[in-house]
């Protein structure tokens, strides 16, 4: 708190923030640190989409005649952070200069706002003292209704398979993963597994992966360009971020075990086309309902002893997750569940959300069309199963191209103020 107050003393600027990635994000104060240099995005109040439409035409609208970007008169001040990486201003003395927490899904607060106390969730101090949910289970910390309701949820939507699987539920996907290159990964090998992912691959893999210096696993980079015997993991991330691309396994290897991270699939961001059946497949409700902060995930895990294994390492890890939460999270899943299924199915979440994302990409390639000076992929259309419409893949992230003479996307942008992620974050170029 003391921190937060010594950081609104130094010079802070309001800042609007689009966000396709999460956001096409709606509000941020983001302060300038005069002591490193270093900006540090805080949420903070409420822009209008009309508004934020409004800035997006007026950078754009201003390059047309050149293809440079240049600044709207009073904009010089204002700062459009795309990247939504929090540091905590400690870059410098902790050493850590990247961020895993990219892409704050704050767009869909709205609609739980208008729900009002339908997700509303009252504790009493007596419940949910002890470690154990129900002692029976594989995964003993996994609350039953939850467990339910994620069963329930999936068979509405028809996005992933649930029958003979096991669930293990995680503090949010990234503990998942974590626990899940602990359960995949060879103990008796003496080098550690090699871990890929197609590039551009989520920019948090190589660092989650590479965090503790594990004997276990190793980041080995672009599965494109893997060639190595013997067994390895392979993430396969669908929709992928940040490119949106619906993606199978790449690796034409015969030891590979692969990990299937479906927190994109969902039908506001991509046609349902058919029930995922994957060996592990792993959700979250940060960017299904966008609840990140509940730091709630899940695995479908078809093999007993890989899912004993996944939580065991969150036994060990955190000795179980959360069952607030879990009970926060089972409630917010109901409502969805009940909403797309009953009489109110065109005020349904994924109706909602559906309608966002549609708004914000047209937004974003009329303003890129503009330009001149970028491109983003077109998608094939597809019918989602769920929605019963066909529709064009609308990614949660904005993967955009500089076209002509600039190299380096991130760097040009930073230089007009826009705060992005370049290309050798996800494993390509500039
Ligand atoms: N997987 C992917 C592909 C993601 O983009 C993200 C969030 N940016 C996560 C996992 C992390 O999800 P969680 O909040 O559940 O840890």
């Amino acid at each position: 708190m003391a921190y937060i107050l010594s950081v609104f003393a130094v010079r802070n600027l309001l800042v609007l923030s689009l966000a396709l990635n999460v956001s096409l994000i709606l509000r941020v104060l983001l302060l300038h640190d005069s002591q490193d240099g270093s900006f540090n995005g805080f949420f903070f109040a409420e822009q209008k989409e009309e508004a934020l439409a409004t800035k997006i035409t007026r950078l754009s609208s201003s390059v047309a005649p050149s293809p440079s970007l240049t600044m709207a008169q009073g904009d010089e001040d204002r700062v459009i952070n795309l990247d939504q990486s929090f540091h905590g201003g400690r870059r410098q003395e902790t050493g850590v200069n990247d961020a895993v927490c990219h892409g704050d899904p704050t767009m869909y607060e709205s609609y739980w706002q208008k729900k009002g106390d339908e997700t509303t969730v009252v504790i009493p101090g007596w419940q949910f003292m002890s470690y154990f949910s129900d002692a029976t289970r594989l995964c003993w910390f996994l609350e039953p209704e939850f467990a339910k309701q994620i069963v329930r949820l999936h068979n509405v939507v028809g996005n992933a398979v649930t029958e003979n699987r096991h669930i293990v539920v995680g503090t949010g996907s990234t503990q998942l993963f974590q626990a899940a290159l602990y359960a995949l990964s060879p103990c008796a090998e003496a080098e550690p597994i090699s871990v890929v992912s197609a590039a551009p691959y989520y920019s948090s893999y190589p660092l989650i992966t590479d965090c503790l210096k594990s004997r276990l696993y190793k980041w080995a980079g672009d599965a494109r360009s893997f060639s190595k015997n013997g067994p390895y993991i392979e993430l396969v991330t669908s929709p992928n971020n940040p490119d949106g691309f619906a993606r199978r396994s790449v690796v034409n290897g015969s030891e590979g075990i692969l990990i299937h991270d479906l927190a994109y699939y969902w039908p506001q961001y991509t046609p349902i086309s058919s029930p995922a059946n994957y060996d592990l497949m792993l959700f979250t409700v940060s960017k299904s309902t966008g609840h990140a902060g509940m730091r709630i995930g899940w695995a479908l895990v078809k093999d007993e002893d890989v899912a004993r294994k996944m939580t065991k390492y969150i036994e060990i890890n955190t000795i179980g997750v959360s069952k607030d939460s879990q009970v926060r999270a089972a409630k917010v899943l109901k409502v969805i569940s009940d909403n797309s299924e009953g009489p109110n199915e065109g005020d349904s979440f994924f109706e909602f959300s559906y309608r966002v994302m549609a708004k914000r990409w047209k937004q974003l390639r009329e303003a890129v069309q503009q330009s001149g000076l970028f491109s983003v992929s077109d998608f094939p259309p597809q019918l989602c199963m769920f929605l019963n419409r066909v529709f064009e893949p609308q990614p949660a992230f904005a993967w955009i191209k500089c076209e002509g003479d600039i190299e380096d996307c991130e760097s040009f942008l930073r230089g007009k103020k826009i705060l992005t992620r370049g290309g050798k974050h996800f494993g390509v170029s500039p």
